[in-house]
């Protein structure tokens, strides 16, 4: 069939318009893209800086759960890191240990925002914590109508296309570190792993499992001490980054030179909180990019 000439230039200008259709679109996606917040992208973990404690909040396509909160001096602090990434509710608050630097401002949180789940390590009735700071969390638990709920190793859930893999506690201790709740997050191709305070002892079981322990971004056991991130466990995440929580000019002497050199020997990028302040990883689950607060 012969195409006439007429025919012809409408088609071409059919084409050349659809070009610059596409054109524009593109320029339009990437232009917004630049305006873009971290908290704006489908996937968005962010390490915010209260001081010598944890705080990370996973945020994806909606979904908010948040991991420990810091010490209760930082309720407000954390309140308004959450507010300004746009949470509005918490799908889950995994509490991975009952330490003050972990659960200190979990009271104010549980109380300020909606919480469908709080996730506690298991205990048993010789482990369970007494402490001012544990009995808070449970009283604004009841008081709010969150489900409580105690996790173990091994356990999966899913929120939409996140994945929290439980990796541990596996034994019963009366190691409040080594009870920390470990978990490795994944959504799409991106997976991070939270290794709470445990120690070289729970990295030693995690490597018995044979758990996939394989991570884009480690966030580094017990705030960068030398108690916790072996060689042969470091190996197994194989992580990109790795970030660490902690205070500046801690009494702890956080992070600890050899785990720092260690971190170094395998190539690791390495942020601090006490140094880069909150540090947030974003993308749509087949990169990441990284920005840090200072
Ligand atoms: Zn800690």
């Amino acid at each position: 069939m012969r195409i006439g000439k007429n025919a012809k230039k409408a088609l071409l200008t059919v084409a050349a318009a659809a070009l610059v259709i596409i054109i524009c679109v593109v320029v339009y996606v990437k232009e917004n893209e630049k305006k873009m917040m971290p908290q704006d992208y489908p996937f968005c973990v962010c390490f915010f800086n209260v001081g010598q404690g944890d705080c990370e909040l996973i945020r994806c396509d909606g979904v908010n759960v948040l991991i420990d909160g810091g010490e209760a001096e930082y309720g407000y602090q954390t309140e308004q890191y959450l507010k300004a990434c746009g949470v509005e509710k918490l799908d889950c608050y995994i509490l991975t240990h009952p330490h003050s630097d972990h659960i200190g401002c979990s009271a104010h949180i549980l109380r300020t925002f909606p919480v469908d789940t709080v996730m506690t390590t298991s205990f048993n009735e010789f482990n369970m914590p007494t402490t001012k700071v544990y009995e808070d969390m449970l009283a604004a638990t009841e008081e709010t109508g969150a489900q409580l709920v105690e996790v173990k190793g091994g356990e999966s859930y899913s929120f939409g296309d996140l994945s929290l893999k439980i990796l541990s506690p596996l034994e019963e201790t009366d190691d409040y570190n080594d009870m920390s709740i470990t978990v490795r997050a994944k959504y799409k191709s991106d997976a991070f792993l939270f290794m709470g305070d445990a120690s070289k002892d729970v990295e030693a079981q995690l490597l018995n499992t044979k758990a996939v322990l394989s991570a884009d971004v480690l966030k580094v056991g017990h705030h960068g001490s030398d108690s916790s991130t072996g060689e042969a466990f470091l190996k197994a995440v194989s992580p990109d980054h790795a970030v660490i929580s902690c205070g500046a000019d801690n009494a702890f002497g956080h992070p600890h030179a050899s785990t720092l050199r260690l971190l170094e020997k395998y190539d690791v990028d390495v942020y601090r909180t006490d140094l880069n302040g909150s540090v947030i990883f974003y993308g749509y689950g087949h990169k990441l990019n990284v920005w840090c607060a200072s």
